[in-house]
């Protein structure tokens, strides 16, 4: 059985520059689509939209639905916790804000190689699973943003935890940075459940370079690209939920129409995506998932993703692009920090999952498209 999960981290928005403004009244009739349809697994975290996403999942699905109709999971920001104490405060402003008694799954959000340390120091580990004992969590585990080497040894340290949260797409699966191969196959070895998550790489294998879509389209041309992208994620075994952060019905009717009436990806199909890995491969230039992460750490407010969103869609689409996204880093510049204020001060780069080289990247958008716009 293969589930969807409704990732509530990219959520349709009253005012595009306040990420903490959801559209509850339109998020409420998506969760009504989505659990009508059958699904019924949300994914939340303390950190998403401004800390809004918690309180958005309780207005929109815990008061609304019985707690047999959903399940949900909810992560502790290790990243940000900074003494012990915290997670007892935290995991019970989580009950509150999310207006439930019990997570069906929690996890230690976003781990590595320094946050396990620090979730070693605090017994982060031991303090999921007490609350694992006292019922007031179903099943225990941790997302991971690090090299499977540490997620071995990680693993081979918690035989308790149930599930490993990886990020698992057919852009990232050799990168060597992601690991998303390596890490699969460590957590299969130790015999873990496995959630999905950005199996459509923030959306970026959503809105491909006109020569993938058209391999794609050639083959399937009804299929849409993030149709293509979620299969990849949901064949594998040990995967049982593949988590999509959807922000419109379009999205949300694709992901359900794919995963209700779930196909394995064929071996010719598996060809079909590698033909257009090659082209994707050819022109992306910054792989960010839009996460946010690396936004309320900035000391100069520099709205990182959006500014490689811009860059992203000048490079990938040229031309056809261009007035629109200088526009967009124009329209940026005037509301939040420049890229080019940047002080090289690392936090970004400290938290990104992603591994990016954001100081040379914001050099390089200062020099390419900021000067233009000046
Ligand atoms: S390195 Fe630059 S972009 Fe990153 S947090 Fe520091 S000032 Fe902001
Ligand atoms: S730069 Fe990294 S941390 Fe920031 S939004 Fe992109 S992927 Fe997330």
């Amino acid at each position: 059985m293969k589930e969807l999960g409704f990732g509530l981290m990219r959520l349709p928005l009253l005012d595009e520059d306040d990420k903490a403004s959801i559209d509850i009244e339109r998020l409420c009739n998506m969760v009504d689509t989505f659990l009508t349809s059958g699904c019924r697994h949300f994914d939340t975290a303390y950190n998403y939209h401004g800390e809004m996403s918690e309180a958005a999942f309780k207005e929109a699905v815990a008061k609304r639905y019985p707690r047999d109709r959903f399940t949900v999971t909810d992560k502790m920001p290790m990243f940000q916790v900074e003494e012990e104490a915290e997670l007892e405060q935290i995991f019970n402003e989580q009950l509150e804000r999310c207006g439930v008694d019990y997570f069906d799954y929690y996890w230690l959000h976003s781990l590595n190689e320094k946050s396990i340390e620090k979730s070693h120091r605090f017994s982060a580990f031991e303090f999921i699973d007490k609350k694992k004992q006292n019922g007031k969590i179903r099943h225990t585990g941790f997302s991971f943003h690090d090299t499977a080497e540490v997620l071995d040894k990680t693993l081979a340290l918690h035989p308790e935890l149930d599930y490993v949260q990886l990020q698992i797409n057919y852009l990232d699966w050799e990168d060597d940075e992601i690991q998303s191969r390596a890490c699969y196959e460590t957590a299969v070895k130790h015999g873990k459940r496995i959630m999905v998550m950005e199996p459509v790489k923030g959306g970026s294998l959503a809105v491909l370079p006109p020569k993938a879509e058209e391999i794609f389209r050639a083959y399937h041309p009804e299929s849409s690209a993030a149709s293509w992208a979620i299969r990849y994620a949901a064949s594998l075994e040990n995967v049982d939920h593949v988590l999509s952060g959807m922000s419109d019905e379009v999205q949300l009717l694709d992901n359900i129409k794919t995963m209700t009436d779930f196909k394995p990806l064929t071996d010719e199909e598996r060809e079909v995506i590698n033909q257009a890995l090659m082209t994707i491969r050819d022109s992306r230039a910054i792989d960010c998932t839009r996460c946010y992460y690396c936004v309320p750490g900035c000391p100069v407010n520099i709205v990182i993703p959006d500014y490689f969103t811009a860059y992203n869609d000048y490079r990938l689409f040229g031309e056809m692009m261009r007035f629109s996204s200088f526009n967009k880093v124009k329209n940026l510049m005037s509301k939040y920090g420049k890229p080019s204020e940047c002080i090289a001060c690392g936090a970004c780069e400290e938290i990104c999952p992603q591994h990016l080289p954001i100081i040379d990247l914001l050099e390089q958008i200062a020099g390419e498209m900021e000067a233009e716009v000046s």
